[in-house]
């Protein structure tokens, strides 16, 4: 991109201390932590503003309030072939979900990228499942030969994962296992009469299988530090993706964007596309951004001594890669040809449906928003099988019927019927597993199309391998097993032959490691050759875990930010 391009309005009162490209989780986090270690911030977001309460439209509707009782239309599901794949996608939602046609983008190979575009980002609309990673996610890369060493360890970000927990307010039991570290816990959620039978049976047979209830970013039992955000005790609804009236899930507008609007130094800027970042090639440094507005589509320039680029994965390599300079001529810090490469994702291709008799008198309260689970057992301390890493598993115990799954038209006294009594035992179990980073697992720009603000568009070219094939066939064959030995009947595997991408866990692209010659970020999320820029959200990631990703981007974050303000106030940055 030469200047010619733009129309430039910018002037100095554009200048702040850091800019933080972004508002959904991982931005939250850098705006707060920055915010309140004294740095005047500006936060751009490229999509529309959205606050806690006021901006929910839908969050406390009845089915019947809706056009078509919250379901997609046909004509809904045609236009969006890619977003329409999202189970959290419905009428109740739409209006946070970013639609195919708005945003397009090139899928070499298959890839289902689904986006959240407005202050909060995806926080909003995740489904809040929080594990801290393990000592042996992060050795693993080392351990079994891929991707890049992590420059960091577990006990470097021990204790960020509490910092963040303490403040998002995360429920679990206390299970002390080394493959899944305890965390700061409100209380937990419970398992049902059937679930317990089914640990119970599953962990009699197993003594490497460990069977515990899931974490999930929810206030069970809210403290002090959450209710002086303004949130309030989780109801059970599990209409979450809609905004939360009580605060009572984690997101950035309901709990870091506020905390950090409070000490003053916060300004956000909705409707602002960071097209690129500025480098000056003599100072040697990042000296700020270049922003389309989103509407106007009228460029302007914002400057800072750091930078924070948490677009989330595949956005912010998309604006590293249209960030181009002298002396970045292949994109942002892309001295060695590696930026938007080893792009990974979690393999959630096997499930399995199942029955079991269970009491007919047992029923269970509210809508519980998290499952059971199970910490990867697979290759754990050592290699054991002929593909790499693991999978986490994940079962519910449901009753069906009360009205689900009843035929018929859902009207007259028959379904009334129907409804006032719930039926058997319906068991679901799915896997999370690991796949590995590749260098042709990756995206890059369009040579000859362009979006709406002039940025080319992202080539994604990301696919499953051999690894990913064998993890899934193992997770069928164990989980099958499991449930046989649970009692479970009518067990029934699939394989859902999901795009990459539909797990919404992508990650990768610039990735933190030692040495510069093969990573673009240091232990600290600073480009190994520009320290003001920092990158913190999934784009960072080394490899990926088992593990639901969000937390370990938030722990990251924070981590950075407050080295960040180390080095700003030592004068360093
Ligand atoms: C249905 C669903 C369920 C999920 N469940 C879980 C779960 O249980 N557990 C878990 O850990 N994770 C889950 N996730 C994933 C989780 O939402 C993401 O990992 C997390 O939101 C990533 O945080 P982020 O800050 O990187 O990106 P986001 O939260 O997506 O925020 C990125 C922000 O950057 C903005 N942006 C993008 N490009 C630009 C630009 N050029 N200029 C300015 N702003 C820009 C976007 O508009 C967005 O607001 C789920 C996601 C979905 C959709």
């Amino acid at each position: 991109m030469s200047n010619g391009d733009f129309n430039y309005t910018a002037n100095k009162d554009h200048t702040y201390d850091a800019i933080v490209i972004g508002s959904g989780i991982s931005g939250g986090w850098a705006a707060k932590e920055l915010c309140e270690g004294g740095l005047k911030t500006l936060v751009l977001e490229r999509g529309k503003n959205v606050v806690h309460l006021k901006d929910y439209p839908t969050a406390t509707k009845n089915p019947w309030e809706f056009d078509h009782h919250g379901y997609n239309t046909l004509k809904i599901e045609e236009d969006n072939p890619v977003v329409s794949k999202c189970y959290a996608f419905d009428e109740s939602t739409h209006h946070f979900f970013v639609k195919d046609k708005q945003h397009p983008y090139i899928q070499e190979k298959p890839f289902d990228w689904i986006r959240g575009y407005q202050v909060g980002g995806k926080s909003l609309l995740w489904a809040r499942q929080t594990q801290r990673w393990s000592k042996f996610d992060f050795e693993g890369p080392a351990r079994d030969n891929y991707a890049v060493d992590w420059p960091i360890r577990y006990d470097d970000l021990a204790p960020w994962y509490s910092h963040v927990e303490t403040f998002a307010g995360i429920s679990g039991n206390h299970d002390g296992l080394e493959t899944l570290p305890d965390g700061e816990f409100l209380p937990p959620w419970e398992m049902n009469a059937v679930e317990k039978t089914i640990k119970e049976r599953i962990m009699a047979s197993y003594k490497d299988r460990n069977v515990i209830i899931g974490r999930c970013a929810h206030l069970t039992q809210p403290k002090e530090i959450h209710l002086e955000q303004g949130r309030g005790q989780c109801q059970a609804r599990n209409l979450c993706q809609r905004g939360c009236p009580f605060g009572g899930y984690f997101s950035s507008n309901s709990s870091t964007l506020p905390t950090a609007n409070k000490t003053g130094n916060l300004t956000i800027i909705p409707n602002s596309v960071v097209h690129s970042i500025i480098y000056d090639d003599k100072k040697g440094k990042a000296t700020g951004v270049r922003v389309i507005d989103a509407d106007t589509k009228q460029a302007t320039e914002y400057y800072a001594r750091i930078i924070f680029v948490n677009a989330a994965a595949l956005n912010t390599n998309l604006i590293l890669l249209n960030s181009k300079s002298a002396r970045f001529p292949n994109g942002f810090g892309n001295d060695n040809g590696l930026l938007g490469k080893f792009i990974a994702f979690q393999n959630y291709r096997g499930y399995i449906n199942a029955t079991f008799d269970g009491p007919a008198d047992s029923y269970y309260y509210g809508r519980r928003p998290t499952a059971v689970m199970m910490p990867n057992f697979r290759n754990v301390h050592k290699q054991e099988t002929d593909f790499k890493r693991g999978y986490m598993v994940f079962y519910t115990a449901t009753r069906a019927g009360w009205g689900h799954e009843t035929d018929g038209p859902q009207i007259g006294a028959a379904y009334k019927d129907a409804v006032s009594e719930p039926g058997g035992w319906d068991i679901y179990m799915m896997m999370q597993g690991e796949t590995i980073p590749k260098e042709t697992n990756h995206v890059f720009l369009s040579k000859d199309q362009k979006d709406d603000w002039g940025v080319p568009l992202l080539t994604v070219s990301v696919d499953y391998d051999e690894n990913d094939e064998k993890l899934k066939d193992d997770f069928l064959k164990q989980g099958v097993e499991m449930l046989e030995k649970a009692g479970c009947k009518n067990i029934s595997p699939g394989d859902n032959h999901w795009n990459p991408g539909l797990d919404i866990h992508e990650v990768g692209g610039v990735r933190m490691g030692k040495d510069p010659k093969t990573s673009l970020l240091n232990e600290w999320n600073q480009f190994h050759n520009c320290p003001n820029v920092f990158v913190t959200d999934g784009a960072c990631m080394t490899s990926t875990g088992v593990q639901n990703p969000s937390l370990t981007f938030m722990a990251l974050t924070a981590r950075a930010a407050s080295h960040a303000i180390e080095e700003f106030k030592k004068g360093v940055l």
